[in-house]
């Protein structure tokens, strides 16, 4: 959880060229009313000031949920297919600017420019199937008791929807939100993290040119802390749609059964990757790696943990740190370097602290394990790529959520050793098995407590037409994503039409 401080904080003074951004509110783009200025800079270099802008108030967010409430009526009368194209032009302009904003995205949250133009596919992929389920709306029809009686569904929008996202994947998961939120007729009041305002400014640029009317996507940014209550209390808020830490998530959601409305929260996550005797190495090598240090290891899904069977432990850890060592860690704008930066400062720290702690608690650093902060890396928040063996799962680098590469190998035995390890935490977001054995693949399938299993594939990654979420302490409600991830923003309507009188003659009326 970023408190508010530390999400003004970690920011540097600008110079006078970074951009302005303003928040959107019913169409129209405004000055901030809080009192504090807010800057995004490169976590590569934080000499280099991306944007300030000035926090949004109580009374920006509560003007956005009114522009959204009146925006409403509008949009929900806007056919559905009508709201799609929409969005599949908000799509088009997106794919025209991949590259350059796969460029801001990297200099504003570090992670490297192939990741970065990873997520920018996979978020217009998404914009893309949403926008496609505007002619899908549909409901059911279903034999009625009676003759001659008509009944169905129909799904309807819920209305004003609250739209609150991390820093992580600035594209990816406001769209993901976004998309389906609006495609289904509700209007949405939007707030980014703090850290990534340029991103979601962008985000806006793109649906406001797609032709979206005024007030039905407003943006409002700011710390959580100050505005966040606003947009789950304010009696127009409808469903509140979160992305971000348990601590805050947990709140969210508690805030929301207060009022009784909908609220799904995605949070964190301490996945296990597992390699059991007979995987492919090298595959599972390369699913580590990708897992454990790919963006940083600052992914829901990243791989924290290793659970490795003994019988190949000490040849996987040799060619493993092999890997490490090799991997260049820097400007994630330059082609040759594998891993960028931390977010900021604060999570830099955080990393630090959490290695102490496992150093502390007796697990042994193979590799890492420090700040890297002279040469090219004097002005960015640089971290070694960090492995610590000989884990145990009462350990806290076991069960915490780090958010940064730091991975923790644990060995183990048999296949029930394995399965007790890798479901030994209060996450339960997704999960790897690398095997050639079906039926131990079919078995850890079963038994694996995440919302997510792989096999013979990492732990990170989706699909815009497969459900995505975690259970236990890594989500609360539905899933996002896919057909569920629409489903979300709707409300069933049950129809009965009794079209002869039928209903008259029934002891079921
Ligand atoms: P965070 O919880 O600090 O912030 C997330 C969002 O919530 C931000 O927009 C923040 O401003 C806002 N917020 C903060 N306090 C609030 C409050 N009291 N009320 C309402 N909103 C508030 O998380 P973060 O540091 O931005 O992101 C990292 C976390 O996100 C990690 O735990 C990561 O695992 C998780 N995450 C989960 C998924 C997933 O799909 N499960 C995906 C990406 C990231």
């Amino acid at each position: 959880m970023r408190t508010a401080i530390q999400e003004q904080k970690s920011k540097m003074a600008p110079p006078a060229q970074a951009a302005r951004l303003k928040l959107y509110i019913g169409g129209e783009w405004v000055e901030g009313g809080g009192a504090s200025e807010i800057i995004s800079t490169n976590p590569a270099d934080a000499r280099q000031v991306l944007a300030r802008f000035k926090s949004a108030n109580a009374k920006d967010a509560e003007s956005a949920i009114a522009a959204a409430q009146a925006a409403f009526p509008g949009w929900r009368a806007t056919p559905a297919p009508v709201r799609g194209r929409i969005l599949a032009r908000a799509a088009q302009i997106a794919r025209s600017r991949r590259e350059e904003l796969g460029r801001l995205m990297t200099r504003e949250e570090g992670k490297i420019l192939s990741e970065a133009l990873g997520e920018m596919d996979k978020g217009t992929t998404l914009i893309e199937w949403f926008a496609g389920e505007g002619l899908r709306l549909s409901g059911e029809t279903m034999p009625s008791e009676l003759p001659k009686n008509f009944l169905y569904t129909v799904r309807e929008p819920l209305g004003v929807v609250s739209v609150i996202t991390p820093w992580n994947f600035p594209w990816a998961i406001p769209v993901w939100k976004m998309a389906p939120a609006l495609v289904a007729g509700n209007t949405v009041v939007f707030k980014p993290a703090s850290l990534v305002p340029a991103m979601a400014v962008e985000i806006v640029k793109i649906f406001e040119q797609a032709g979206l009317p005024p007030g039905v996507l407003n943006l409002v940014m700011g710390a959580g802390a100050q505005i966040g209550d606003i947009l789950i209390k304010d009696p127009r808020v409808k469903a509140v749609s979160f992305t971000g830490s348990n601590s805050v998530g947990r709140r969210v959601h508690a805030l929301a059964g207060e009022r009784g409305i909908k609220a799904t929260c995605e949070m964190g996550g301490k996945n296990a990757l597992c390699v059991w005797e007979d995987a492919d190495m090298d595959l599972a090598l390369a699913g580590v790696l990708k897992g454990a240090f790919g963006s940083t290891g600052q992914r829901c899904t990243a791989t924290s943990r290793l659970i490795l069977h003994d019988k190949i432990a000490d040849a996987f850890m040799k060619k493993l740190l092999g890997e490490v060592k090799k991997i260049k860690v820097g400007d994630g704008l330059d082609a040759s370097v594998g891993m960028g930066p931390a977010v900021d400062e604060g999570q830099l720290k955080t990393d630090i602290e959490y290695i102490e702690i496992a150093k502390k608690e007796g697990a042994r650093l193979l590799i890492g394990g420090e700040r890297l902060d002279g040469g090219n890396w004097k002005h960015g928040w640089f971290i070694a790529p960090t492995v610590f063996d000989g884990v145990k799962p009462s350990m806290r680098i076991f069960k915490e959520e780090a958010f940064g590469p730091i991975l923790s190998v644990t060995r183990v035995s048999s296949f029930q050793d394995l399965v007790k390890a890798a479901n030994a935490t209060e996450f339960g977001l997704t999960t790897s098995f690398y095997t050639h054995d079906l039926n131990l693949a079919m078995r850890y399938a079963d038994e694996a407590e995440f919302g997510m299993v792989h096999v013979n594939s990492p732990t990170i990654g989706g699909e815009a037409q497969a459900p995505f979420g975690g259970i236990k302490g890594s989500g609360y409600g539905e899933r996002e994503m896919a057909k569920e991830g629409l489903l979300f923003f709707t409300e069933l309507k049950t129809v009965f039409i009794d079209y002869t009188g039928e209903s008259r003659k029934s002891n079921l009326y």
